[in-house]
């Protein structure tokens, strides 16, 4: 518990250090504290330190473990930063602050559909594959800042910033540099980008937030 604590502070220690190195303001940039794995009890002490933001990869286990912790701290903010399936749109809507993985036609419409029908407009980000993996989530670098257009205007989705993976074992360097000129392109201010072993890079090349979980949260099973 304690250890997990520690850790947080080192993480946000480490954040302000890059902030600086970067020549950017402190606070500039979130820290998303990635809590998939990790059960209610583990995450408490977490919210105790004062984290509101975290980041979950599967709505169905967000909403096993959220919606109760979300009673007693009002004010915190998820994201979802894993895949979504359309057939899940509805929960997603009603469970997420933020939902970091719009990236095909047939989400667009799904989110848009429901976000009307609940009355809840959640944050969205355009997730980008900027690997051009095949197994990897995310619209096509060529594609994203037309997608990104299409969303505002056949959907009305307000798209606030760009997300990406890089793939694991290259430079992420490259990757964050493209997410960031598509963004620019695309005209969106956000940049989620960089994970425990990349957050510092990812804030040197302009980050808005980094999503962290094993840094913190120790490494999962
Ligand atoms: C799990 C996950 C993270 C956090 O990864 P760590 O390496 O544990 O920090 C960040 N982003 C996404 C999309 C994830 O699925």
């Amino acid at each position: 518990m304690t250890a997990i604590v520690d850790r947080l502070s080192e993480v946000r220690g480490a954040i302000l250090a890059a902030e600086a190195g970067a020549g950017r303001a402190p606070g500039s940039v979130a820290l998303v504290a990635v809590s998939k794995t990790y059960d209610a009890e583990t995450i408490l002490p977490v919210l105790g330190a004062g984290q509101r933001v975290f980041g979950e990869n599967r709505v169905q286990e967000a909403m096993g473990k959220w919606p109760a912790l979300r009673e007693r701290f009002p004010d915190l903010e998820l994201h979802l930063i894993g895949p979504l399936q359309s057939n899940k749109a509805a929960e997603a809507i009603a469970t997420f602050d933020v939902i970091e993985t719009v990236d095909r036609e047939k989400i667009a419409k799904a989110l848009a559909f429901e976000m009307e029908k609940q009355g809840k407009r959640p944050r969205l980000y355009v997730q980008v594959n900027t690997g051009e993996e095949a197994q990897k989530a995310g619209i096509l670098p060529a594609e994203a800042v037309a997608f990104v257009a299409h969303c505002r205007e056949a959907h009305g989705l307000a798209i606030e910033g760009l997300m990406c993976i890089p793939p694991a074992e290259e430079n992420p360097g490259p990757h964050f540099a493209l997410l960031d000129k598509l963004a620019k392109e695309a005209e969106v201010e956000k940049l989620s980008m960089g994970m425990s072993g990349d957050y510092e890079t990812a804030i040197a090349f302009g980050a808005t937030s980094v999503r962290v979980g094993s840094a913190i949260f120790g490494a999962r099973e």
